[in-house]
């Protein structure tokens, strides 16, 4: 079974294009949703709270992400604490729920950070998504309801993703004028081809 990572900058399409590969009936590991669950675990819990102190939590003691978020927004050495806590977790869990999917040819594991957090080595294929950064910045700040300099902000925080770029094996252009399934379809079948 192939692993393959699916990455590239905020609002570039990663998302779209694992709904089209779960539509060929690919198991996707969403990195982002799968590690919010662990904020509800106790251990992480504490140690969350160990790190930011109480004004990460909300009234009903749960973490609150997006506190933490703008806590940690220019802070790189409390970015990397939390990443080093989190990640682990998530590594763990993604080879577990890879085991239970020995049988398939490969699977997906969607997240904007595989070069910047040096996780490339746990993949065998890694798929770049690109798309212009006037697009990006417009799709961003239309999905969450944000102007334009946030959503440039935002971009500006991954823009180590150029060099994803060059080591990915795939590169798909979701730009709106290349046909996004076509270009899914098209990867798709060069790695079942691969078993
Ligand atoms: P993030 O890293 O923030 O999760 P992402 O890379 O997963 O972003 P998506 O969520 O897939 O990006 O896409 C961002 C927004 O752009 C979404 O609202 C999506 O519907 C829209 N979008 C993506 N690709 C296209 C496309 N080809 N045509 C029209 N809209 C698109």
């Amino acid at each position: 079974m192939l692993k393959v990572g699916v990455t590239g900058n905020i609002g570039s399409g990663k998302t779209t294009v694992c709904r089209i590969f779960e539509h060929l009936e690919i198991d996707v590991y969403y990195s982002d949703a799968r590690a919010k669950q662990f904020y509800h675990d106790v251990a992480v819990k504490q140690q969350i709270n160990n790190l930011f102190g109480e004004e990460v939590f909300d009234a009903e003691q749960n973490v609150d992400i997006k506190k933490m978020a703008i806590r940690i927004f220019q802070n790189e050495n409390e970015l990397q604490r939390l990443n080093n806590l989190i990640h682990p977790l998530v590594v763990n869990d993604f080879q577990k729920w890879c085991e239970e999917r020995e049988n398939q040819n490969f699977v997906l594991f969607e997240s904007a950070i595989i070069y910047q957090c040096e996780l490339s080595h746990l993949f065998d294929k890694i798929i770049f998504v690109e798309a212009p950064v006037e697009m990006l910045l417009q799709r961003i700040a239309q999905r969450d309801k944000a102007d334009v300099e946030t959503a440039k902000q935002r971009l500006e925080n991954q823009q180590k993703n150029e060099i994803g770029r060059s080591l990915a094996d795939f590169v798909i252009c979701n730009d709106e004028k290349h046909s996004l399934i076509q270009e899914v379809v098209h990867i798709y079948n060069m790695l079942n081809s691969k078993q």
